[in-house]
């Protein structure tokens, strides 16, 4: 932290408690934790009836969103970190219940990321701001997968540059293998599942 010249409480740790049990999330809490992060409605609706009684918990959405989901994920989480559409978010919006929101944005060619391009943020960020409902804090991304962090870094890089010139407060970026290289560049929110908790389960929770 210090060597990025960044404070401690300047950087979110969002666990990321998908695959493993709603006990994994109750002691991760106990131990101090307040921000979850989940990839899957379906999975994290199972769970929630077991951890909605933390109420100073944070859960964040950062799976891909499908329209027909987006009533359940708006009901159990707090941050929806991956709208990448106006019409994803017209659909939040429409719900009815207040949602903070970031937009995905996709940085590489990789045909199967998802998120919105960098061209598309001006008229994106437009349509969220003219969603009552939505409180568009700022962008996330994920780079392709690699064991290497510099890889990631230009990536990081590109998040924190585009964060700048459209005034947003909030940048998740960051995953076990490449938090450092992301906390240097800037990102406010980190999301770590592998390295609090281990390799993650295979198969359905
Ligand atoms: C699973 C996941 C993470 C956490 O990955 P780890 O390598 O286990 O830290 C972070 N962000 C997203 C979007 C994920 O899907």
């Amino acid at each position: 932290m210090a060597r990025a010249g960044r404070k401690r409480c300047d950087v979110t740790l969002a666990a990321v408690t998908k695959k493993f049990s709603a006990g994994v999330i109750r002691e991760a809490h106990g131990l101090g934790l307040r921000h979850f992060g989940e990839n899957y409605v379906q999975e994290f609706e199972t769970k929630h009836a077991a951890v909605k009684d933390l109420t100073d918990a944070t859960f964040h959405f950062i799976g891909h969103l499908q329209g027909n989901k987006a009533r359940a994920a708006a009901q159990i989480f707090h941050v929806i970190e991956t709208v990448d559409s106006a019409k994803l978010a017209r659909r939040l919006n429409d719900i009815g219940t207040p949602l903070e929101v970031m937009i995905e944005v996709k940085l590489s060619e990789e045909e199967s990321k998802a998120g919105a391009a960098p061209e598309e943020l001006p008229a994106l960020i437009d349509a969220i701001r003219a969603c009552p409902n939505l409180l568009l804090t700022g962008l996330m991304t994920m780079p392709p997968w690699s064991d290497d962090a510099e890889k990631s870094r230009p990536y990081f890089r590109r998040l924190a540059a585009l964060g700048r010139t459209h005034g947003m407060e909030k940048l998740s970026m960051g995953m076990s293998h490449d938090l450092e290289a992301a906390i240097e560049e800037g990102a406010t929110h980190i999301r770590v599942g592998t390295a609090l908790f281990g390799v993650r389960p295979q198969g359905p929770v």
